[in-house]
């Protein structure tokens, strides 16, 4: 990991999003920004498969392999995961940039990346998404006709592992009903902004 996020002057705030796939974060994610239009999406490289409906740039920075470990070497990542068997990063130099001008940014990633962030952003807030139930869950993933059945087991798979984890996170939303959802998520961001000194 690189110290330019380290000694970066931070002025915005991180607010870091996880949950299971197919828990609704997406979309969650997306009525947030809509809410609230200056806040900044980091947008994540990968080196997963683009999917259907994604565009590069915009969903992610879809890289290859050898891209994602060449700028592992040049202390690239703010924070990095194999998740699902991809590789999954963030830009340092995109946070520390962003929160030095003051910008609040949204992250969209998983658990051993927020574990991360915490660590370099203790500041950070932390809130993640539960699915209303593990048979929701699958319906759902099941129900996006992306992945094939054994994706969508090892998905489910992950996703009993990191829900273990969710009490390292300051908040926790059940995204049984979406509106109700997104009302507290709103509420969340509203006031961390509306806290700040
Ligand atoms: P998907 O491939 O379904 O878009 O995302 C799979 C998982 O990777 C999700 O849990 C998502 O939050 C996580 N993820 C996406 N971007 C990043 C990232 O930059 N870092 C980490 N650690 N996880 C990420």
């Amino acid at each position: 990991m690189g110290t330019l996020v380290a000694n970066t002057e931070i002025k915005g705030t991180l607010f870091v999003i996880s949950a299971p796939s197919g828990a609704g974060k997406t979309t969650l994610c997306r009525r947030i920004l809509n809410h609230f239009p200056d806040i900044l999406y980091s947008i994540s490289y990968t080196t997963r498969d683009l999917r259907v409906g994604e565009t590069d740039g915009k969903d992610y920075h879809f890289i290859s392999r050898q891209t994602f470990k060449k700028k592992l070497d040049l202390d690239y990542w703010a924070e990095w995961a194999r998740v699902h068997g991809h590789y999954y990063g963030t830009s340092a130099a995109f946070l520390s940039g962003s929160l030095a001008k003051g910008r609040d940014i949204l992250m969209d990633i998983d658990v051993q990346g927020a574990i991360q962030i915490l660590d370099r952003f203790p500041e950070a807030v932390t809130i993640f998404i539960m699915p209303p139930s593990m048979g929701a869950l699958e319906q759902r993933l099941d129900s996006r006709g992306t992945d094939s059945r054994a994706t969508i087991k090892k998905r489910m798979r992950n996703a009993v592992r990191e829900m273990a984890q969710k009490n390292r996170y300051r908040h926790v939303i059940v995204n049984d009903d979406l509106e109700r959802a997104v009302d507290a998520l709103i509420a969340i961001v509203k006031r961390c902004r509306e806290g700040r000194t």
